[in-house]
């Protein structure tokens, strides 16, 4: 089932998800909530949905990436859903890419994040896995997983970047990014 994403301003967005247990997400309630998010999620089209986006205060998240772009060391990823992350980044945030989110529609900003990450959560079988993931998928990870926590990308953006879609592709998508933190004087 098609859920309606929430947008920027709506409370849920800014709260702290609460986790849940292992018998919470073996319930045919909770895996539901999993298949209407990986199918809202693919409608979007998005790489990933914490479940505040649409509405639903819990620690969850779906992710799923079918492309591949060598700039951005972005490489498929098969779907997956994590419970209850706690992530660990395995570097500074230092590697900046534009990054969008399906609650601020339209528009995106260069965001600084880290290269590796290391996310011990449970699985959508309530089992505790470890990922250890890098580059655009580690990207990935930090966004939802900042979700669960109130926290959107324009919390962590080189806000100088901030730009609608249209005039990324208009203007800076053919740029190397670090001439375009150099023009924009970030
Ligand atoms: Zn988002």
């Amino acid at each position: 089932m098609l859920i309606a994403i929430r947008k920027t301003g709506e409370i849920v967005l800014r709260d702290n998800a609460r986790p849940l247990t292992s018998e919470e997400i073996v319930a045919d309630s909770v895996q539901e909530l999993i298949a209407s998010m990986f199918e809202t999620m693919r409608d979007a089209p998005g790489v990933g949905l914490a479940a505040p986006q649409i509405g639903i205060p819990l620690q969850l998240a779906v992710i799923e990436d079918t492309e591949t772009d060598a700039e951005r060391a972005r490489l498929p990823v098969a779907p997956h859903v994590i419970v209850n992350p706690v992530l660990t980044l395995e570097g500074p945030r230092d590697v900046p890419f534009f990054e969008g989110c399906l609650s601020l529609p339209g528009f995106a900003a260069i965001v600084p994040r880290a290269l590796r990450v290391r996310v011990d959560c449970l699985n959508e079988r309530g089992e505790p896995v470890t990922i250890r993931a890098e580059g655009w998928y580690a990207r990935i990870l930090q966004h939802e997983i900042d979700h669960l926590n109130g926290i959107l990308y324009i919390d962590r953006m080189i806000s100088r970047s901030f730009t609608t879609r249209e005039n990324l592709e208009q203007h800076w998508k053919q740029m190397p990014i670090a001439e375009i933190v150099r023009l924009l004087g970030a």
